[in-house]
């Protein structure tokens, strides 16, 4: 098949682009580099630098396309509480310019990369597609109007979509920015150099984890699954880990005694997160397969910047 992979030059579109590639596909990527690593794409994905809201950019690419993977975005909550409005722009308006331009040239499917986000604070876990969503965030806002722009779109204009709401997604490669990075490569990180790991608040607050080769397999079989048109499934563990358990099970895999520091500030964040599975596994057939402490140990291995990767 041929596919375009918006946002493919990132954490999870690189993993998903190199998937496609080595099992016999034409990949093309769109990605304006402003957080991605071209250095991370096989030779054979066919990378054009450019924004996602560039719309005769997306009519060229989108010839001949079997299915497009819409991953582009801008992924901080916090930065999206500071300027929400580039959030809306690239999150919301870059996924309708991505539907207009399926609509013009006749581009069968979208796989969208929405999250888990969008629940919120809710009452009960683990989190269920048909709980009503609770965004909390701009970024999370901005998740759940790409999801309905898709779901409506779609049907006024005979486009097959789905969207895929992927938890707390972990693995090689994940981006390390200096303000707000990911949990899990920031506490590897400190582990490592013997700088400080900073839990918020009382470090009770629960992620689902869900190692990245997992989440490609969800990715690709959404690109041909029969039975998910219109639908919004749940892409994680289906495991919850406290903050307090990551820090004891990153000091276990690496054979160190950690003592993180507490703060009294608020984590920011929702107090739980628990993907249910059902569907996904109903839809997609899928299935997790890495642990938590094997996913880390993977990440140590196989990342050279915690410098276990071998040369
Ligand atoms: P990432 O920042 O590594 O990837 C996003 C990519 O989009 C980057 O390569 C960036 O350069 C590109 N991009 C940003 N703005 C663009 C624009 N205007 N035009 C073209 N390209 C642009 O982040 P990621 O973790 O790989 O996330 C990929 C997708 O998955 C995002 O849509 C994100 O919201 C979603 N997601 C990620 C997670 C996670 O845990 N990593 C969880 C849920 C959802």
């Amino acid at each position: 098949m041929r596919f375009l992979v918006t946002g493919g030059a990132g954490f999870i579109g690189s993993a998903l682009v190199n998937r496609l590639v080595s099992t016999g596909h034409e990949v093309r990527v769109l990605d304006d580099l402003s957080a991605g690593d071209p250095a991370a794409l096989h030779p054979q994905a066919i990378l054009t630098r450019g924004d996602v809201n560039d719309i005769p950019k997306l009519w060229t690419l989108l010839q001949g396309v079997d299915c497009v993977y819409h991953l582009a975005a801008r992924v901080s909550v916090p930065e999206s509480v500071l300027y929400p409005r580039e959030y809306n722009a690239v999150n919301v308006g870059g996924t309708v310019s991505v539907l207009e331009a399926m609509r013009a040239v006749g581009v069968k499917r979208v796989v969208l990369s929405s999250s888990g986000a969008v629940y919120g604070e809710q009452p009960q876990q683990p989190l269920r597609e048909d709980m009503p969503p609770d965004p909390r965030s701009p970024y999370a806002v901005s998740k759940l109007a790409a999801e309905y722009y898709l779901r409506t779109t779609g049907i006024l204009w005979g486009i097959e979509t789905v969207s895929l709401r992927i938890f707390n997604a972990y693995g090689p490669g994940q981006q390390l920015p200096a303000a707000h990075a990911p949990v899990i490569p920031q506490f590897l990180k400190h582990a490592l150099r013997g700088g400080s790991l900073i839990i918020h608040g009382d470090g009770e607050q629960t992620r689902d984890y869900v190692y990245i080769d997992d989440v490609v397999d969800a990715l690709i079989a959404a690109a041909a699954a029969p039975e998910v048109n219109r639908l919004v499934i749940n892409v994680g563990s289906g495991v919850e880990t406290s903050t307090n358990a990551l820090v004891d099970l990153i000091g276990r895999v690496l054979q160190k005694e950690l003592t993180p520091l507490h703060t009294n500030t608020q984590s920011g964040g929702v107090s739980q997160m628990q993907a249910d599975l059902t569907l996904a596994q109903q839809k997609l057939g899928f299935q997790p397969k890495i642990r938590l402490d094997e996913g880390i140990s993977r990440v140590l291995m196989l990342d050279p910047r915690f410098g276990k990767a071998s040369p």
